[in-house]
């Protein structure tokens, strides 16, 4: 239902008091665009940031306010890259295995999704003959389990690479948005019939299902047109299309009061 992702930077406390932009660790500001998105309406939330020791990740049912106290019971480690999801659910009950993020490759690999995967069904058949384990009954899962066979295998550990072909394999509704534990810096996105944002900032990039996401932290955007996947790093965009060709988005500024 709500997306949002960061790849930045966190200086030191004392660098953070002359770099304003800068002083927000990735879950303050995920958790930030996930307060922001709240208004579209949620069952259930969860955030996922890139550590020094791979992913680490948090998800409940309910209210962001039960996620919050889940982060205060056991607190993530500081982060530059993160990824959050509020869910409203369609396939599988709003629990909290349901909820996203989901995570495939041992464990080093994280999504989140907006909307549905139409053939999510045969992917599962094919995915459990290929020795996957699911934790959810959600569509999600599927599409993280996929990414993860494709990262494995003809992806080649590219995680820009993979999501592009498992898109291809993707029939629906979809905004995606994968980190991996090999990519430290990196938060890659993808869009087919479902809107995705790209938040421009300095040293630091933002992906949002809309501009809510980060409009706290920046007001220029860029929208990503049909079938685009997007790679942030906190110095870098690359957009291209579903099969590696170079597309562009469309840059615009936010101007409305938030
Ligand atoms: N279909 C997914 C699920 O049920 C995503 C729902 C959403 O857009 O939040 O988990």
């Amino acid at each position: 239902c709500g997306i949002v992702g960061y790849a930045g930077r966190r200086p030191s406390a004392a660098a953070a008091e002359q770099v304003k932009s800068h002083e927000h660790g990735a879950l303050d500001v995920v958790m930030e665009g996930l307060r922001r998105l709240e208004y579209r309406g949620y069952d259930s939330a969860g955030v996922a940031v890139l550590t020094d020791n791979g992913i680490d990740s948090r998800k409940k049912s309910g209210k962001l306010a039960n996620l919050t106290a889940e982060l205060a019971a056991a607190p993530l480690p500081e982060a530059t890259t993160g990824i959050g999801h509020t869910r409203w659910a369609t396939h599988g009950g709003p629990t909290d295995e349901n909820a996203h993020p989901h995570l495939a490759d041992d464990g080093r690999l994280a999504l989140i999704h907006n909307g549905i995967i139409e053939n999510f069904a045969e992917l599962k058949a094919e995915l459990l003959d290929a020795g996957a384990v699911f934790l959810s009954e959600t569509d999600t899962e599927v599409a993280a389990a996929l990414l993860a066979l494709i990262y494995r295998g003809e992806g080649g550990g590219d995680l820009a690479l993979s999501m592009q072909l498992a898109c291809r394999r993707l029939e629906g509704a979809f905004t995606l948005l994968a980190i991996h534990a090999d990519s430290p810096d990196v938060v890659v996105a993808a869009r087919r019939n479902s809107p995705l944002v790209v938040g421009l900032g300095d040293g630091e990039n933002f992906l949002g299902s809309d501009v809510s996401g980060f409009i706290d932290f920046t007001r220029r955007a860029v929208e990503l047109g049909q079938d685009q996947i997007v790679t942030i790093t906190p110095e870098s965009v690359e957009i291209t299309d579903f099969y590696g060709n170079p597309a562009t988005g469309t840059e615009f500024e936010v101007n409305w009061d938030a």
